[in-house]
C-alpha cells in the first residue's frame, strides 16, 4: 500500500512573512463562533513579537510555558475545556512558537470537535470528527512539525501522537526572522533533530525517490548551516533551516523515522528530556544503525563548541531503563523501517537497555 498522505494546505514563507497573518485570518473570521485563539510560546511574553500578533477584541491569547517539558494530554484537554466552556467554538487555532507549541495548536484544532480526553486519541486514525481551521507559525527550525500529520502529546500512559490527516495545519507563516532569538544550544539540537530526520529517512526500508527528493535537499541545506566557513546562526542560514525543517519533515513524512527516535522516545517519556536534545543523546551512540552519520554529527557538535553530556546513565536506576526499554520497544513502524519486518526476531530488550547504558 502506498502512503497516501495530507500536505499543508497553504504555505507563505520568507522575512517578514509574519506581517500577513491578519489578512490570512480575515475570510476565517466568519465560521463558528467568531473568534480565534492564539496559542503563543511563554517566552514571546513581553517581547516584541507580542504586539505584532493581531488579536482582535473577541478573541483569547493563551501564553503556554513548554520550558522544560514536552506538551501533554492533560494541558490540551485543559486549554479546550477552558475555551469551549468561556466562549464556545472558536474559527480558527494559531499556534505560535516552538515544535511544543506546533503539536499544542494542532492537537486542540481536533479535541475542539471531539469528545473526553485528548489521551483517548493517540494513536493512527482514531480521531472521529474532523478539527477546525489552524495555522502555524514556527519559531524554531527542525521538528518539522509545522507539516507532519502528527501532534505529540505525552500522555498518562504513552508518548505519542494523534496522528491523522486532519491534524496538517491548513495554513502555516515561515518567517525566518522569528528564528533568531533562539538560544544557541536549542538552535543545535533542534536543527539536529531535522539533521536526524533525513538521515533516519534514508536508512531504512520504506525509503523512496519521494523522500529522496526532499531529503537530499535538506541535508545539504543541514550542512551548509551546520558545517564549514558559512555555518552558524546568522540571517541566511536561518532562512536555510526553516525550509530544510520543512523539506526533513515531508522526507519523512513519506518514508519514516527509525531507532533514532525510538530511544529518543525512551528518554523523554520517563525523563521529559526535550525531543532535540534526546535525539542528540541517542544518536551520538548509533554508528552500527547511522555508519558515517554518527562521525559527521560528533564534528559538527565540536564545530559548535556544543557539551553534549556523556555517560548520563550513571545517574540512571535499573527500572528507568526498563521503562524506556520498555516505550523504545514499542514503536514497531520505526523498528520495521530500521531493521525490517523481521526486526522483533532481531531486536530484544536486553540490547535496548545495553545501549541506554553506553548513554
Ligand atoms: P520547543 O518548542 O520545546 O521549545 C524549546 C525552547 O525554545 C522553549 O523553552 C521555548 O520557549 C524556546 N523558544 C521557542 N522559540 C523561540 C525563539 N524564537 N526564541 C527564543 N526561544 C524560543 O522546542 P522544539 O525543539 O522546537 O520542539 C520540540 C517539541 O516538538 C517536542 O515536544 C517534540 O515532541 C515535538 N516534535 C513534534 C514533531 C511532530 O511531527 N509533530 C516532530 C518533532 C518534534
Ligand atoms: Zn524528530
Amino acid at each position: 500500500m502506498h502512503r497516501n498522505f495530507k500536505n499543508i494546505d497553504k504555505v507563505c514563507y520568507g522575512r517578514g512573512a509574519f506581517d500577513q497573518l491578519n489578512d490570512i485570518l480575515e475570510p476565517k473570521r466568519l465560521e463558528n463562533d467568531h473568534f480565534m485563539v492564539f496559542i503563543v510560546d511563554y517566552y514571546f511574553k513581553g517581547k516584541e513579537l507580542e504586539k505584532l500578533i493581531p488579536v482582535h477584541e473577541e478573541d483569547m491569547i493563551f501564553f503556554e510555558d513548554v520550558d522544560g517539558h514536552e506538551p501533554t494530554t492533560e494541558q490540551v484537554d485543559r486549554l479546550r475545556d477552558t475555551i469551549l466552556a468561556e466562549k464556545g467554538k472558536p474559527s480558527g487555532i494559531i499556534g505560535i512558537g516552538g515544535g511544543s507549541i506546533m503539536d499544542i495548536a494542532k492537537a486542540l484544532s481536533l479535541m475542539v470537535n471531539n469528545e473526553g480526553s485528548s489521551s483517548l486519541y493517540q494513536g493512527l486514525n482514531l480521531v472521529k470528527n474532523p478539527g477546525i481551521y489552524h495555522l502555524g507559525v514556527p519559531t524554531t527550525s527542525g521538528t518539522g512539525a509545522e507539516c507532519s500529520m502528527t501532534a505529540v502529546l505525552t500522555g498518562p500512559v504513552k508518548k505519542l501522537g494523534l496522528k491523522c490527516d486532519w491534524t496538517v495545519f491548513n495554513q502555516v507563516i515561515l518567517d525566518p526572522e522569528l528564528t533568531a532569538s533562539v538560544p544557541r544550544n536549542q538552535w543545535f539540537y533542534t536543527g539536529m533533530d531535522c539533521y536526524i530526520h533525513c538521515i533516519e529517512s534514508e536508512s531504512g526500508i520504506f525509503y523512496n525517490e519521494f523522500s529522496r527528493a526532499y531529503g537530499d535537499q535538506a541535508l545539504k541545506l543541514c550542512r551548509d548551516i551546520f558545517t564549514g566557513d558559512n555555518s552558524g546562526q546568522n540571517p541566511e542560514n536561518d532562512e536555510k533551516l526553516m525550509i530544510a525543517s520543512l523539506f526533513g519533515g515531508l522526507s519523512l513524512t513519506y518514508s519514516e523515522v527509525g531507532a533514532c527516535h525510538a530511544f529518543s522516545y525512551g528518554l523523554s517519556y520517563v525523563f521529559g528530556m526535550r525531543h532535540g536534545f534526546a535525539n542528540c543523546i541517542a544518536f551520538n551512540h548509533l554508528e552500527e544503525f547511522y555508519g558515517d552519520a554518527v562521525q559527521e554529527f560528533k564534528d559538527m557538535v565540536a564545530h559548535h563548541n556544543i557539551d553534549l553530556p556523556q555517560n548520563l546513565s550513571a545517574n540512571w536506576s535499573d527500572e528507568e531503563i526498563a521503562k524506556m526499554a520498555d516505550v523504545a520497544y514499542n514503536l514497531p513502524h520505526m523498528w520495521t523501517h530500521a531493521m525490517g519486518y523481521n526486526w522483533e526476531k532481531k531486536l530484544t530488550k536486553q540490547y535496548l537497555m545495553d545501549m541506554y547504558r553506553k548513554m
